[in-house]
């Protein structure tokens, strides 16, 4: 049976990351169709903060990892975990998150981690969407690892 897929929206060709330009992935979206996956797109950053905004990284603090607004250091974790939990809570028969890669919401094995004083320390983390996916155990892959062997 066809699987359902949860998709960053901006792979999909939506204008919604943070400087509202276009990242599409149209790899993805052909894989995608050709497999006769169900496709359902989300965006939890656009949906919590709008476009344009403030791009965020996610960084160690004293109370875990947060996203954090890149100069401002607003805290936006909250907003966007609680968007992932309802999005799984209302869409409980996905079978495949593809986040996109680096992205610290969306981001499922390539999301990049900063210390508070803004030093990269590792490159292979989870964003705060693609995390609630691998809590929930859905299998999550990035983007650019979609593999056919993935959606069979
Ligand atoms: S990576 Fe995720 S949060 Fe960022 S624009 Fe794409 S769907 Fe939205």
């Amino acid at each position: 049976m066809a699987k359902r897929v949860a998709l960053s929206a901006c792979l999909a060709g939506r204008n919604c990351r943070y400087n509202g330009e276009l990242k599409a992935n149209p790899e993805v979206i052909e894989k995608l169709e050709k497999s006769g996956c169900e496709i359902v797109l989300f965006c939890p950053e656009e949906s919590c903060f709008g476009t344009p905004r403030e791009a965020m990284d996610l960084v160690i603090t004293d109370e875990g990892v947060k996203a954090l607004t890149k100069f401002s250091k607003e805290d936006r974790s909250a907003p966007i975990a609680e968007y992932a939990a309802k999005f799984f809570d209302e869409n409980p028969e996905i079978d495949l998150f593809v986040g996109k890669a680096r992205s610290p919401s969306c981001g499922v094995s390539t999301a990049l981690l900063y210390d508070e004083g803004g030093n990269l320390i590792s490159e292979r983390e989870a964003g705060i969407m693609a995390a609630e996916a691998k809590a929930r155990n859905i299998e999550a892959v990035d983007d650019e690892d979609l593999s056919d062997s993935v959606l069979r």
